[in-house]
C-alpha cells in the first residue's frame, strides 16, 4: 500500500524539533572560547574561581560550570564490521588516544588504517580507580581484514561543525549508531576498529567538543541573559550536611574532568537514577540526590 503523504502528514523535521525541545539542556551548551569560535561569558565569570580553596562557594561554582571536553570518533566493532558507530569518550580517554598518536614510542599513527595487518584494535575498559569510573584506553591486536569499501564510503562527518549541530540538538545521542563508553558495564571492555576521517587520510580520526553543563544556557554563554555563578551554590560552611560530601569529592578522582572532582555533583543535568554510571557506580549518588532536592 502506498504511503499517503499530504497536508495532514506529520513533518519529520517537526518531530525532530519537538524531540529537541524534550531535552533542552541535557546535551550541554557549547563553549565558544574552548571551541575556538569566540568569547564566553560563563568562562569569563568563573575564570578567577579556579584557584580558590576547595570547598568554598567559588570553587564549587567553578567545578559546576567549567567546560568539560569529550572526544568523538567513528568505529566499527570487529563482530559487526559493517555497522558504523560514532563513539564518545571522556577527556582522559580521548587525550590518551591523542597522546599515543603523538608519542614516538607508542606510535599509534596507524590506529585508523583500513588495511589488514596494519590497522589494529583500540580497546577501552571501564574500570574503577580510586572509587570512580576510569576508562583504560589501550592498543590491541592487528586486524587480519580490510575495512570494507562500503564502510569507507559512508563514514559520517565528525568535524567540529557537524558535531556542534548534531550533539547539541541531541540527534547524535538519539541515533542507534551512537555509543558513549560510560554505558559499558563495570569491568567490561569494548574492542573497536577506529575509522579514518572521511575527507582526509592523514589527520587524527578524532574530534573534540567543549560544553558547559550545570544548567547554563546558550544565552548566558553569549551574554544576552544574566549569569550569576554563585546564585545556586550552597555554601558548605553554612550547610553542615553537605560539607563532608564536598570535602571528600574534592579529594577524589573522576573521569572526564581535568581536575579531580566529579563536576556533576549536585547538577540536575547529570543526576540520572536510570543511568548505572550515576546510580550504581558513583559513591556520591545518594548524597547528590539529597543536595539536588535541597537546592530545588
Ligand atoms: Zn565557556
Amino acid at each position: 500500500m502506498a504511503k499517503v503523504k499530504d497536508e495532514w502528514t506529520i513533518d519529520k523535521e517537526e518531530v525532530k524539533n519537538k524531540m529537541n525541545e524534550m531535552t533542552p539542556t541535557s546535551t550541554g551548551v557549547l563553549c565558544p572560547r574552548r571551541n575556538l569560535t569566540g568569547s564566553c561569558v560563563v568562562c569569563e565569570k568563573i575564570k578567577t574561581f579556579w584557584d580558590e580553596p576547595d570547598n568554598t562557594p567559588k570553587k564549587i561554582a567553578y567545578r559546576k560550570y567549567k567546560t568539560m571536553g569529550s572526544f568523538f570518533f567513528n568505529a566499527v566493532k570487529p563482530e559487526d564490521p559493517e555497522t558504523i558507530l560514532t563513539i564518545e569518550v571522556g577527556w582522559k580517554s580521548g587525550s590518551t588516544i591523542m597522546d599515543s598518536m603523538n608519542d614516538d614510542e607508542k606510535d599509534w599513527s596507524n590506529l585508523h588504517h583500513p588495511k589488514a595487518n596494519v590497522g589494529y584494535e583500540l580497546k577501552i575498559k571501564k574500570t574503577k580507580r580510586d572509587g570512580y569510573p576510569f576508562y583504560d584506553t589501550y592498543k590491541g591486536e592487528l586486524f587480519d581484514w580490510d575495512v570494507s569499501d562500503e564502510v569507507l564510503k559512508n563514514i559520517p562527518d565528525i568535524s567540529r561543525d557537524a558535531l556542534s549541530k548534531n550533539v547539541i540538538s541531541g540527534e547524535l545521542q538519539r541515533s542507534n549508531n551512537y555509543f558513549h563508553v560510560k554505558n559499558l558495564e563495570m569491568e567490561q571492555t569494548i574492542t573497536l576498529r577506529v575509522l579514518p576521517n572521511p575527507k582526509k587520510k592523514r589527520v587524527p580520526p578524532i574530534e573534540f567538543l567543549f560544553r558547559h553543563w550545570g544548567g547554563v544556557t546558550k544565552e548566558q554563554v553569549e551574554g544576552t541573559e544574566a549569569f550569576d555563578p554563585l546564585r545556586d551554590i550552597v555554601d558548605p560552611a553554612k550547610d553542615k550536611s553537605s560539607g563532608d560530601v564536598n570535602k571528600s569529592i574534592m579529594d577524589s578522582g573522576f573521569d572526564g574532568a581535568s581536575n579531580k572532582t566529579p563536576v556533576c555533583f549536585g547538577s540536575t543535568e547529570h543526576y540520572d537514577p536510570s543511568d548505572d554510571d550515576c546510580s550504581k557506580d558513583c559513591p556520591y549518588f545518594e548524597k547528590c540526590g539529597k543536595a539536588i532536592a535541597k537546592a530545588a
